[in-house]
């Protein structure tokens, strides 16, 4: 049968010098259970889900019974909240398990978030609620399906113990799967102290893992900026076409993976409108929907700075291009914005008229308090000839349709310019623009579920709409719709 001793672990974080880490041991739990489990993703880690779901499985998922080849460990890093510097943060209730190359050859680090105290944990107690976690849970595997660069859910455990916030909730953890988890907080954490030998090794580390096209460029950090800032660009612009505000866009949550990592008060928008906020830490609304894009950027140029002694040991030499590296993602977001919102609207070709397109039915969606989600889903089945009555579902999201009325005329006379016949674009159309989102009532009633009495079948129905966010789902429609107004979640907490 297989064990843990099969995981094939190969911890490269852990051979770096001490400074980059606190080795610690996971918290002992009274009695950990499975709340959800990932075979597909346990599968790619060529990780036995048969193993996972036993009770040796079980051990080893909460960290109890880990194999010699594991090297548990609490990550460094600094970071910016909310514009203040902190200059140290670490990982404070999260524990790096160690690193494992999958099925496909990519290297994932296993950690466990909510494993107790560490070195880094301040104030905190190193817990994990369930209900953030099954939260986390629910909108990493959701943005995975969506095609969005995030961490992932292995499996979500209950712990057995309770976890006092507000009231006494219980506890949780989950192990979560990514690409790295280095942040621009630890790049920060380094060209804080000064430690250049320690920024060089974790530049070079994230090139070879994340990366590997600049090992080949002549200034490699400047190249790694470079990759950085393009991907992050992607992203971001992903987050933008789906209506996701990830909440806490702090330098510590950026990830030099390129990947949504820390899932907290994040949200999907219902009815558009740019200033949108959720996130009931964000006062001022710093990390509003539209706000996403600045703040990426200006993160970006907190690791632009901890980069130049490595562009160039002369820093004020190195400006220019660690500058115009960090300008440069204003370009690469408004390309891959308009790239995605094209694919929203069934436009196979591109064309100058096409941005202001996109601006004229955001105006009119934010104008009508249309759902951000169903707009776009609802375009992909009318016609390329219509009008008002072939539409009749999508007007019914606008309250007022008209400006909605005339934006479609317009459409319609950009699609007779498209090659493409009607029911390929509409086909297209379909994959570009989600169905299933999850809705925060649904997450939250989810969550009530599984906390207050322990059903977790609300989060299973939820989980298997939004990992098929693109399938029409007749028998889950109730899913696809947005709040009542009684039902309206308009605060996230984590
Ligand atoms: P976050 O807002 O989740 O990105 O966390 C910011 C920092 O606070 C990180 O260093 C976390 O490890 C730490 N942190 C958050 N919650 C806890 C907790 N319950 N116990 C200890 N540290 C925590
Ligand atoms: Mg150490
Ligand atoms: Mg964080």
């Amino acid at each position: 049968a297989a064990q843990a001793a099969d995981i094939r672990f190969d911890n490269v974080y852990a051979r770096l010098p001490e400074a980059f880490h606190a080795r610690v041991a996971p918290a002992r739990f009274p009695a950990p259970a499975i709340a959800a489990l990932n075979p597909a993703l346990a599968e790619t880690l060529g990780i036995s889900p048969d193993f996972l779901a036993s009770p040796e499985g079980v051990a080893f998922l909460a960290g109890q019974d880990l194999p010699d080849a594991a090297d548990p460990l609490a990550m460094a890093y600094a970071g910016h909240q909310f514009g203040g510097w902190v200059p140290q943060l670490g990982d404070g209730r999260a524990v790096l398990l160690g690193e494992v190359v999958g099925r496909d050859g990519i290297r994932r680090d296993l950690q466990i978030k909510g494993a107790g105290r560490t070195p880094f944990s301040r104030g905190g107690d190193g817990r994990a609620a369930l209900g953030p976690v099954l939260r986390e849970y629910l909108v990493s595997e959701a943005m995975h399906a969506l095609g969005v660069p995030t961490t992932r859910a292995l499996a979500a455990l209950v712990t057995g113990e309770t976890v006092a916030r507000e009231t006494e909730l219980p506890g949780a953890a989950l192990l979560r799967v990514a690409r790295g988890h280095v942040r621009v907080g630890t790049f920060q954490f380094f060209y804080a102290r000064e430690n250049l030998d320690a920024l060089r090794r974790l530049t070079d580390l994230v090139i070879a893992r994340n990366h590997p096209e600049a090992a080949e460029a002549e200034r490699p950090a400047l190249a790694l900026l470079q990759a950085v800032v393009a991907g992050q660009a992607a992203l971001i612009a992903r987050w933008t076409s789906l209506g996701f505000i990830h909440g806490v866009m702090n330098t510590d949550n950026m990830s030099a993976a390129c990947e949504t990592i820390d899932y907290g008060p994040c949200a999907f928008m219902e009815a558009y409108h740019p200033n949108t906020v959720y996130s009931s830490i964000d006062q001022f609304g710093r990390y509003a929907y539209a706000n996403q894009p600045r703040i990426a950027q200006w993160n970006l140029a907190q690791l632009a700075q901890c980069l130049l002694p490595l562009i160039d040991a002369d820093q004020e030499a190195a400006l220019p291009d660690a500058q115009a590296a960090v300008d440069a993602f204003a370009e690469t977001y408004e390309a891959e914005r308009l790239a995605r919102f094209r694919d929203k609207l069934g436009l196979e070709e591109a064309r100058p008229e096409d941005a202001a397109l996109v601006e004229d039915l955001l105006e009119a969606m934010a104008e009508g308090e249309a759902d951000f989600t169903l707009t776009f889903r609802g375009l992909c089945a009318l016609p390329d000839a219509g009008g008002p009555e072939t539409d009749a579902a999508v007007r019914a999201l606008f309250k007022r349709p008209e400006p909605f009325d005339a934006w479609a005329r317009a459409w319609r006379s950009r699609l007779a310019a498209e090659p493409r016949p009607e029911a390929e674009r509409q086909a297209a159309q379909r994959a570009a623009n989600p169905a299933f989102i999850p809705r925060n009532h649904r997450v939250e009633e989810a969550i009530a579920a599984a906390a207050t009495s322990g059903d977790l079948a609300p989060f299973a129905r939820l989980l298997t709409a939004i990992t098929r966010p693109f399938e029409d789902q007749p028998e889950r429609a109730d899913l696809m719709a947005p709040a009542r107004p009684e039902e309206a979640v308009t605060r996230t907490f984590c």
